[in-house]
C-alpha cells in the first residue's frame, strides 16, 4: 500500500484511489512565458516519479493532468515586449505556443514521457468554465464586485462555515480595508478571481447579471476551472512546490468549496549557492546549461523530494557516472546468453532487493532508499529475475537505462561466435568479432569468470 506524505494533514497517509484502479492526478504546471528553470523542473518530475510508481508498483492505471498558465502578468508583459506589432491576444497566443513546446521538449529530455501526461491543458480554452464558478460564488455571496474585479471574500467564506488556512498555520481572520489604489479588497487576504481589463492587454468579455465587466481572469481560478473539467475536483493527488502550498492552493481549494482533491503533496525546493533556484533572484539554470539530462533526473531522485537539494555541477558529473555505471549492470544482464544466465541467483538477493524496492517507493517515494537498494543486485546477479527487476528500476526512475537495440538477436549471434572463438583459442577471430561490436555497435567486451560480458561504449 502506498502512503503519501498529505500537505492537508501533515501526515502519511495511504493512497485510497476514489476509482478503482485509475488514480487521478493533478499538477500545476508552469507559466509559459519563457524556458522553464531545471528548479521547476524538479516540481514536474515529482509527479512524473509518482505516477511511475502508481502504475509500475502499484499497478493502477493513471490520469494524470498537468496544466499549462498561458494568461498572466508576466505572460502579458513578454508577449508585449517580444511581438509588438501584434493584438494583444495573438501576441500571447504566439508566446504560449513558444514557451509550450519549449517545456515539453525540456521535460521530454529529462526523460517525462509526453504520452504519460493524460491532459496538458491550457488556461485561457477554459475562461467559460471560470466565469461560471465565479458566477456561482458571486451568487453564493463569497465573491464581491470592486472597481470591475472580482475577489473572493475569505470572510464570507468562512461564514458559510468553511475553514480557510489548511495548508498553513496562519490566522485569516479579516482585516481592515486595504487602501492601495491597486488593489480593491475588502480584507487583505481576500484574492482576485477576475481582473477588469486594462488597454492594450488580452481580454475576454463576463456578463454579471446585466453588466459587461471586460478582463481576465486570476491565476488561482484557472486551477480551480481545470481541474473541475478534466477531474470533477474529486480526485485523489494534486501536486506541486512548497511555494504553491499557500496561497496557491489553498485558493484553489476555497474556490472549490473546500473539497478538490484528497492528498496534497509539495515538493522541497532545488536551490542553487544556498538560495532558492528563481528567476526573480536571477540564479537560474535551464536544461541546456546540464550536459547530462539523467544525470540531473537521477541526482533529483536520489535526494527525498520533501527535502531541499543543492545543485552542484560536480554532482551531476558523480551521478553521469552512476547512471553510466547502472548502465553497464543493465548492458551486462540484458546481453547475457543463457548459460550465463542459468548459472546465478542461488541466494534470493533478487527477492530480497524488490522487497526493499517496492517498501521505500510506498513509504512517501522514499527514493534514495530505493536507489541504495540497488547495491543488494548491482554487478552481482546476472538471472532472468534480475533482469526482470532492473527493467522495473527503469520503469519507475525513468533512467533510460534499458536500451532495447533491435539488433538485439544479431548482437547475440555475434556475441556467442565471440564465445566459440575464444573457447576455441582462435584469437584472431575472436579479436576481429570483438572489434566489430565495438565499431558498428559501440559495444565494449569483458571477460570475467562467467564468460563475456557486454556492455554499451
Ligand atoms: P511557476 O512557473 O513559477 O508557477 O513554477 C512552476 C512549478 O515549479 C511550481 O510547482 C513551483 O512551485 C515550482 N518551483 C519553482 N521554483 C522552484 C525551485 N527552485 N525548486 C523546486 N520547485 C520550484
Ligand atoms: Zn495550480
Amino acid at each position: 500500500m502506498l502512503k503519501l506524505y498529505n500537505s492537508l494533514t501533515n501526515t502519511k497517509v495511504e493512497l485510497k484511489p476514489i476509482n478503482a484502479n485509475r488514480v487521478t492526478i493533478y499538477s500545476c504546471g508552469p507559466t509559459v512565458y519563457d524556458h522553464v528553470h531545471v528548479g521547476n523542473l524538479r516540481a514536474f518530475l515529482l509527479p512524473d516519479l509518482l505516477q511511475r510508481v502508481i502504475r509500475h508498483v502499484e499497478q493502477h492505471d493513471v490520469e494524470w493532468v498537468m496544466n499549462i498558465t498561458d494568461i498572466d502578468d508576466k505572460m502579458i508583459a513578454k508577449s508585449k515586449q517580444i511581438y509588438p506589432d501584434d493584438e494583444p491576444m495573438t501576441a500571447l497566443g504566439r508566446l504560449a505556443d513558444k514557451y509550450t513546446d519549449l517545456f515539453t521538449e525540456d521535460i521530454e529530455k529529462v526523460g517525462v514521457k509526453r504520452g504519460d501526461i493524460s491532459h496538458l491543458p491550457r488556461a485561457t480554452d477554459f475562461i467559460d468554465s471560470m466565469q461560471k464558478i465565479i458566477l456561482d460564488l458571486i451568487e453564493q455571496g463569497i465573491a464581491y464586485i470592486s472597481s470591475g474585479s472580482v475577489y473572493f471574500s475569505i470572510k464570507n467564506y468562512q461564514a458559510t462555515g468553511k475553514t480557510y488556512g489548511r495548508l498553513v498555520n496562519l490566522d485569516f481572520t479579516a482585516k481592515p480595508r486595504v487602501t492601495d489604489d491597486q488593489d480593491q479588497k475588502i480584507g487583505v487576504a481576500d484574492f482576485v478571481l477576475w481582473k477588469a481589463s486594462k488597454p492594450g492587454e488580452p481580454q475576454w468579455d463576463f456578463k454579471i447579471g446585466t453588466s459587461l465587466y471586460p478582463g481576465r481572469p486570476g491565476w488561482h481560478i484557472e486551477c480551480s476551472a481545470m481541474s473541475g473539467e478534466l477531474l470533477a475536483n474529486n480526485f485523489d493527488i494534486h501536486t506541486g512546490g512548497v511555494d504553491l502550498k499557500f496561497p496557491h492552493h489553498e485558493n484553489e481549494l476555497a474556490q472549490c468549496g473546500g473539497k478538490q482533491a484528497n492528498i496534497y503533496m509539495h515538493n522541497e525546493h532545488l536551490s542553487l549557492g544556498s538560495t532558492k533556484m528563481s528567476k526573480s533572484l536571477g540564479n537560474t539554470m535551464v536544461m541546456d546549461d546540464i550536459n547530462h539530462p539523467m544525470a540531473y533526473r537521477y541526482l533529483v531522485m536520489s535526494a527525498h523530494y520533501r527535502t531541499r537539494m543543492d545543485l552542484d555541477i560536480e554532482d551531476i558529473n558523480s551521478a553521469h557516472e552512476r547512471v553510466k555505471s547502472l548502465r553497464v549492470y543493465v548492458d551486462n544482464l540484458m546481453l547475457a546468453r543463457a548459460g550465463q544466465l542459468s548459472e546465478m541467483d542461488k541466494t534470493g538477493s533478487v527477492d530480497k532487493f524488490l522487497e526493499e524496492f517496492n517498501s521505500a517507493l510506498r513509504d512517501d517515494l522514499n527514493t534514495p532508499r530505493a536507489l541504495a537498494a540497488l547495491k543488494i543486485i548491482e554487478g552481482k546477479i546476472y538471472t532472468l529475475d534480475a533482469r526482470e527487476a532492473m527493467r522495473l528500476v527503469d520503469d519507475v526512475f525513468g533512467l533510460q537505462l534499458v536500451f532495447d537495440d533491435p539488433l538485439h538477436d544479431t548482437i547475440l549471434e555475434l556475441i556467442d561466435n565471440y564465445d566459440s572463438a575464444r573457447k576455441d583459442k582462435n584469437f584472431a577471430l575472436s579479436d576481429s568479432i570483438r572489434k566489430h561490436l565495438t565499431d558498428n555497435f559501440s559495444l565494449i567486451l569483458s571477460d570475467t569468470p562467467i564468460g563475456s560480458l557486454v556492455s554499451r561504449a
